[in-house]
């Protein structure tokens, strides 16, 4: 049979282990988090109990080894779980990616192995989110011109700036965050440094980012260090290399945002594929109107090659391969089929679609971070170009 009941067509990079993984998660994410997911947005109001049973279901965590609190799977089993979510919530999935790639990953991949054993078990647990702090009010895409500093004097770093957008940022369960601060200057060029600061360090504080457009139940700060002081050790990895770890790391949330993608258009998807089956204008169901079975059509077929794209860039870097191109073309390709696929799901809607009592019309707004979060649309087209040998000097 071609067709998977789960995520369309059979794919040759899944695993029976990946469609049980699938399937677990389809069902928590069916019973736990849709039934709430329109009353989180409309509050705004982050989900520190959502946060916990994600935890439980073993979703935090679930690339790092076992020792050190995780499952021990592989970034696809990640990227599945991801899809899931958000079929059903972007905000849910959006925590969770975060947390996950940009949160544990740099701890895990350029950590030390007193920062794994003091930060990743809890991490791993879901008792604590953390976050990942490169953007600031002036450097956003250009995050080489960031100022926020970070002085080392006798043994300690003394860090002064502040931070933006910051995903995780100013929780209840926030147990810290990993920070880009210039440390340096080098033939006139700023070099950079991450440092991990916990929350509840003196000269560090933190304000919630209200009244967003989507993305409402995750939580999104400004951050603010002010003479803030923490022990030498709290590098993490070599002075100098900050910028390599975030856009290593930036790599692999790529792949969660091109996750959040399919998984979303994929919802939408499923709700206009039932919405037109059952709706009935000039005699019949509107799926029976050509221009309209042409829509899901497409939108089913945009899906699958988005999904494949994917797949693709997990597999590399499952396989220990370079990625970052087949990241940044799964995340460009991802975030617009889902900005076209919400679009047109709230078209075959009708005038339902814009009503928010229909999930759709969430949908359609929480697409749109994905254009722009983790780096723009514009920006994945920059990277792109520069692999061509486009901007010859
Ligand atoms: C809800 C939310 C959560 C976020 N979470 C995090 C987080 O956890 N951590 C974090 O560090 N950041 C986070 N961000 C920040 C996000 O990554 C930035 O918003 C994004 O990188 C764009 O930066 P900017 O908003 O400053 O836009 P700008 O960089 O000012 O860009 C504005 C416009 O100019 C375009 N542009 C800029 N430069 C070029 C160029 N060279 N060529 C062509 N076009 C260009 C952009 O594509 C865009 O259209 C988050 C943002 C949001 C909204």
């Amino acid at each position: 049979m071609r067709i998977n009941k789960y995520s369309g067509m059979k794919s040759p990079f899944l695993t029976q282990e990946h469609e049980m993984i699938r399937q677990t998660v389809r069902d928590f994410a069916e019973k736990e988090i849709s039934p709430l997911a329109y009353q989180l947005d409309k509050d705004e109001e982050f989900s520190i109990d959502l946060v916990k049973r994600m935890g439980e279901m073993g979703l935090f965590g679930m690339c790092i080894p076992q020792k050190y609190g995780g499952q021990g799977l592989d970034y696809q089993s990640f990227i599945i779980a991801i899809e899931e979510i958000a079929r059903v919530d972007s905000s849910q999935a959006g925590t969770l990616s975060v947390h996950n790639s940009l949160g544990i990953g740099p701890i895990y991949n350029f950590g030390t192995e007193q920062q794994k054993e003091k930060y990743l078990p809890d991490l791993c647990r879901g008792n604590y989110v953390w976050a990942f702090a490169l953007t600031e009010p002036n450097a956003g895409s250009d995050s080489r011109n960031s100022s926020t500093k970070a002085n080392l004097k006798d043994d300690s770093w003394t860090i002064n700036g502040s931070k933006t957008f910051i995903t995780n940022g100013n929780t209840s369960i926030t147990r810290g965050v990993t920070l880009q601060a210039v440390t340096g200057i080098n033939e006139g060029k700023k070099t950079f440094s991450t440092i991990i600061v916990e929350q509840g360090t003196e000269g560090f504080t933190a304000e919630t980012i209200h009244d967003k457009m989507m993305w409402r139940g995750t939580n999104t700060a400004q951050l603010f260090f002010n003479d803030c002081k923490v022990p030498k050790e709290n590098i993490l990895g070599p002075q100098g290399e900050g910028s390599k770890i975030m856009l290593q790391s930036l790599d692999a949330g790529k792949l969660g945002v091109a996750a959040i993608g399919v998984g979303l258009a994929q919802g939408a998807y499923e709700m206009a594929l039932q919405y037109a089956k059952s709706r009935k204008q000039f005699g019949k169901s509107i799926s029976n109107h050509q221009a309209i079975s042409f829509k899901l059509a497409d939108m089913h077929m945009k899906i699958e090659l988005a999904r494949t794209m994917l797949y693709k860039a997990c597999w590399l870097k499952d396989n220990q391969q370079k990625f970052s191109l087949e990241a940044t073309i799964a995340k460009l390709y991802s975030s617009e089929v889902a900005k076209e696929v919400a679009d047109e799901a709230v078209q075959i809607h009708g005038g339902y679609g814009l009503i928010k009592e229909y999930p759709i019309e969430r949908f359609f707004r929480d697409q749109r971070m994905l254009q722009i979060g983790e780096g723009t649309s514009e920006i994945q087209r920059v990277i792109i170009a520069k692999h061509l040998g486009c901007y010859i000097k």
